[in-house]
């Protein structure tokens, strides 16, 4: 990709813009290490505007246009992404490192956002309360406002679009962070969003790292905040939204348990633990990385899925490989801190365990790989989010000891389970401690439609689904005396 192409200016009010200050920070190639190009960085006098041009769009009728509008700006949107696609593509893998194949399939998955919030935008039903002769009762469900969303870097414009779209759906205007480290595409898809119709203000995007999006989530004129990323920060917002009385939705990660029985079809448990490891390099909040497994099948399992891994192709993510690097080298050292935890308290790598010795590969920030077996539980590795290319094993006797397993951990956002005992699959299902549970596939077709969020500390609110509209209204009862 040619470095000159690519715009790192902010997009606030319809248009780019270097930000009040002129100051930028480098975009990093996590497979080179090489800086290829120069983000804006947003400070407050940014933010103010942002928020302010947010609120400008609400008033002056975004918030109250015929919903059927909505419905056509936001289709013509999604349209225009699948147009783009390869383009996007190629950005989000330079961007964050993951392979091309994978970036097409983030391109397509925010356009399904688009498509699924085009069709409820003007379904965004109240209800009629019976309250006897002479009264009628009914709700509303209003815009809240201005919708603050903090980006993470994993996925930075499938989880802006999961977040973005309901809130434009139901007539809010949006100002996004997305974080330094990944996040071109989000602006990038501000832009488009305007190519498609949408009023100039409704969507815009500030860009830098913790101290904008710590402008952002204190200020005073946001109605609402949507945040994915770690718990630590997760907490702060979490403050700065009751500091300003306004409603948050959090989605934390998870350490999501894997659970394998003997009578499972192994094979394909197999393939799909191998498809989620190589998936972002395991940097997915979904990532079912803590597998669990019975003990009758523990011994054929590994050997089965650590002949998958080994045969992983590391590569830059514009060459389409089976895996990228991780993000950046504060997150390769991050794991391989973990990975040096594991050591220490006895965990056994079957493959894998470091960083990749490859020498082409020795300026990226590539992590090999690796499955750990006996991971013993409590242990750092087995409780905290690895956010890496990783997965432990941790072996079970019996159903009992499986779910006490699965649930000892302070996250519950998925849980997998294989098993060809639908009853046995069903008794997990409802005593695992998650918002999600995944039985004999870990992905499906249409998942858009699928509420999704945490148990525990993984957050709360729900995302995806129509149970989304519900963090970006608000609900006016009207009551009328006719009598
Ligand atoms: P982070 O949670 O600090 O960053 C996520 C986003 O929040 C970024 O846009 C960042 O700029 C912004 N941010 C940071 N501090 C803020 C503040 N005080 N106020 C407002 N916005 C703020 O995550 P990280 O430090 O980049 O990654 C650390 C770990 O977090 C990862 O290893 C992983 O375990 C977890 N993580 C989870 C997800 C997920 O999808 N749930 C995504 C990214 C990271």
């Amino acid at each position: 990709m040619e470095t000159t192409a690519i715009d790192g200016r902010m997009f606030v009010d319809g248009q780019r813009s270097w930000g009040s200050s002129g100051s930028t920070f480098d975009a990093i190639d996590p497979a080179t290490g090489q800086v290829f190009a120069a983000v804006a960085l947003a400070d407050h006098r940014d933010v103010d505007t942002a928020v302010a041009a947010a609120r400008a769009a609400v008033d002056a009728g975004w918030a109250g246009l015929p919903p059927v509008r909505r419905v056509r700006i936001l289709n013509r949107l999604a349209a225009l992404l699948r147009e783009q696609r390869a383009e996007f593509a190629r950005l989000e893998s330079l961007d964050v490192g993951k392979p091309l194949r994978q970036a097409e399939d983030d391109v397509a998955a925010a356009a399904g956002y688009f498509e699924f919030f085009a069709g409820v935008a003007d379904k965004v039903f109240g209800s009629s309360i019976p309250l006897g002769k002479g009264f009628v009762d009914f709700t509303l469900r209003e815009p809240l406002g201005v919708s603050a969303q903090i980006v993470p870097w994993n996925y930075p414009l499938r989880l802006a679009s999961r977040g973005i779209a309901p809130a434009l759906a139901c007539g809010n205007a949006v100002v996004a962070k997305p974080a330094a480290e990944a996040g071109l595409s989000v602006v990038r898809l501000a832009e488009l969003a305007t190519e498609a119709g949408l009023p100039p203000g409704v969507f815009n995007v500030v860009t830098g790292g913790r101290e904008t999006g710590a402008a952002l989530t204190h200020h005073p004129g946001i109605n609402h905040i949507t945040f994915t990323g770690s718990v630590p920060t997760g907490i702060a917002i979490m403050k700065a939204a009751a500091d300003n009385v306004v409603p948050v939705t959090l989605e934390l990660g998870g350490k999501s348990p894997n659970i394998v029985f003997a009578d499972a079809d192994l094979e394909r448990a197999a393939a799909s633990s191998a498809t989620t490891l190589m998936q972002n390099s395991a940097q997915t909040c979904t990532a079912p990385t803590r597998l669990l497994l019975e003990s009758a099948a523990h011994d054929r399992f590994v050997d089965l899925l650590a002949q998958r891994i080994r045969s992983i192709r590391l590569g830059r993510g514009l060459d389409n490989p089976d895996m990228g690097p991780v993000v950046s080298e504060r997150q390769m050292r991050r794991v391989l801190g973990f990975l040096k935890s594991g050591e220490k308290d006895g965990a056994t790598a079957v493959t894998g365990g470091g960083r990749s010795e490859k020498p082409e590969l020795a300026r990226g920030y590539f992590i090999e790989p690796t499955l750990l077996d006996r991971v013993p539980r409590g242990s750092l590795l087995e409780q905290e989010e690895i956010f890496g290319p990783v997965l432990t094993v941790t072996s079970f006797e019996s159903v009992d000891e499986a779910i006490a397993i699965a649930n000892g951990t302070p996250y519950g956002l998925v849980a997998g389970i294989w098993t060809k005992d639908l009853g046995k699959a069903l008794a997990v299902a409802t005593a695992v401690k998650s918002g999600q549970v995944r039985v004999n596939a870990y992905s499906v077709e249409g998942s858009i439609g699928l509420p999704f969020g945490g148990y525990k500390r993984s957050g709360f609110g729900r995302e995806q689904g129509v149970e989304a509209l519900a963090n970006y209204t608000q609900v006016k009862n009207v009551m009328i005396n006719f009598g």
